[in-house]
């Protein structure tokens, strides 16, 4: 009897019974039947609208405004009011107040909000309570630390705000997304025009609701829904001076191109195609679950995922024998059950991208995996896949999926894990799984990503800076670093 079989008598996998629903109640939740844009601290009635659903029932859940360019006309002038007659002029301490008050309100509220975000994008439940909603709050606690503090941050720079910032935001990460550009911007004394993604706009809706009773200025945050055109609009207005990008490397190349030569500042945070290394000198099961993390967290809609897997070629085995038991107990289905591991795929759109993707893996030669789950009949859904025998140069290694996939490679030495690793387009994250705190330091050097998770992956902290090389993008938001974008200082 192998030693694998030995561990494996040791701990059977239950897969001969099932847990009981666990379903979060909804009750907590009122959605309106439409909604307009929030504007000047008022709602702007919209002229067009469109449906958002939720992706796990496809159940409509409401009317939801198109943005045109006058309505994005309307909340940059709103913005630039609140910019020039009030809040960049107001003293740190006095904007921190408002950062402090919406932080808390966000705790207060944050079985609302998680609710909400699950049934709106198809997150589970627990992952939207646990890791959006209080990483969300803590964004908003720690850059309301700053907002007093900008002249310690930059000594002999004498920071300014920038002045009106247009920010718009991807469907996987909603109301953190919003609060990982909002609390800086406004911290830093600037006003902000944001666009939620087209799928999921509601918690960015119910927001506007917390800066009412936070009695934020009117103006000092617009929100304005609809689709890329809306967010194209933003981008092309005159009268915004920044621009925050998160989302896919084409649509942010394209924003790079319409900015050129107006003068106007950018960050862009895209696409990644992260290597998660391990080595042959780590522990396996704490491995297993940072793969597992890595890829299907959040059904792998993040730009961060851990996409493809180098396994040390000596551990190839024992590591994806391990990794696939592991997946049989993982539990798909509904977002709001609190026993649910992975969720709903959030747009019919998406589902189409990741099932041609995974074809493509299969057509070229890669071995697939899937572990039995039954899937709900209605709504999203993709299983938990891995493929092994995968080739750098197919599509499953190269192109980011955003899906719950999984490449398998291998590699021998240090030298080629680094060279694979840095075989991409892409350079956002990756991680590195070895017991040698000197082989950590010796791959962190070397790997062109802007994050590098040590035994573990995913964790985030709002004083730590993230962003991306190469085509994963530029600029950092997060921690000290994550300021500078939203200040301008004299004589620089
Ligand atoms: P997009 O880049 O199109 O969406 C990001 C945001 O930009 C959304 O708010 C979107 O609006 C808006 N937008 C779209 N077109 C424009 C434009 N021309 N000018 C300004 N804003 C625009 O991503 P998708 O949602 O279409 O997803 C496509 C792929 O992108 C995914 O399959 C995934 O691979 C990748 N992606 C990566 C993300 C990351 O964080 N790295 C996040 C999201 C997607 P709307 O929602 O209406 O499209």
């Amino acid at each position: 009897m192998s030693e694998l079989d030995r561990a494996r008598d040791r701990s059977p996998v239950p897969r001969d019974w099932a847990y009981a629903p666990a379903p979060e109640s909804r009750d907590v939740v009122h959605i309106d039947e439409r909604y307009g844009h929030f504007v000047g601290g008022a709602w702007l009635e919209a002229t067009e609208t469109y449906e958002t659903i939720s992706p796990a029932s496809e159940e409509p859940l409401a009317q939801i405004g198109q943005g045109t360019a006058h309505d994005v006309d309307r909340a940059v002038a709103a913005a630039r009011d609140a910019q020039q007659n009030g809040w960049s002029s107001l003293p740190g301490a006095e904007r921190a107040k408002y950062l402090f008050r919406i932080a808390r309100i966000l705790q207060e509220r944050s079985r609302e909000f998680a609710v909400l975000e699950s049934l709106n994008g198809g997150k589970p439940i627990k992952e939207s309570r646990d890791v959006d909603l209080p990483l969300a709050a803590a964004h908003f606690f720690y850059y309301a630390g700053w907002a007093d503090k900008l002249e310690y941050a930059f000594p002999n720079r004498s920071p300014r705000p920038v002045g009106v910032a247009g920010q718009i935001i991807p469907w996987n990460f909603p109301l953190l997304m919003l609060s990982w550009k909002v609390a800086p911007a406004l911290a830093c004394g600037n006003t902000v025009v944001l666009k939620p993604a087209e799928t999921t706009p509601l918690t960015a809706l119910l927001f506007c609701d917390v800066l009412r009773q936070a009695e934020l200025p009117p103006g000092v945050v617009n929100i304005v829904t609809g689709d890329g055109r809306t967010g194209a609009a933003l981008v092309d207005h005159p009268d915004v001076d920044k621009i925050a990008f998160t989302g896919s490397t084409e649509v942010g190349k394209a924003i790079q191109r319409q900015l050129a030569g107006t003068g106007k500042r950018l960050t862009l945070e895209l696409g990644g195609k992260a290597a998660n290394i391990v080595f042959d000198d780590s522990a396996l099961d704490q491995a297993v679950e940072g793969i597992v993390n890595g890829i299907y967290f959040n059904q792998g809609h993040v730009c961060c995922a851990g996409s493809r897997l180098f396994v040390q070629e000596s551990i190839y085995e024992p590591l994806v024998e391990k990794l696939k038991r592991r997946l049989e107990t993982l539990r798909v289905g509904d977002p709001l059950d609190k026993n649910t591991d992975v969720g709903a795929i959030n747009s019919a759109m998406q589902l189409e991208k990741i099932k041609e993707l995974v074809a493509a893996g299969e057509a070229e030669g890669a071995e697939i995996y899937q572990p039995p789950c039954r899937l709900p009949e209605k709504g999203y859904w993709f299983a938990p896949t891995v493929f092994t025998n995968v080739a750098q140069s197919y599509r499953i290694a190269q192109e980011e999926i955003f899906g719950p996939v999984l490449s398998v490679l291998t590699f021998r030495t240090p030298d080629e894990a680094v060279e694979k690793a840095n075989n991409t387009p892409y350079g956002l994250s990756a991680g590195v799984w070895t017991e040698k705190g000197s082989r950590i330091l010796w791959m962190a050097q070397r790997l062109r990503a802007g994050v590098v998770w040590a035994n573990t992956y995913n964790r985030f902290d709002p004083s730590s800076p993230f962003g991306g090389y190469k085509e994963s993008g530029f600029g950092r938001e997060g921690g000290l670093h994550g300021l500078e974008p939203y200040l301008r200082f004299e004589n620089e």
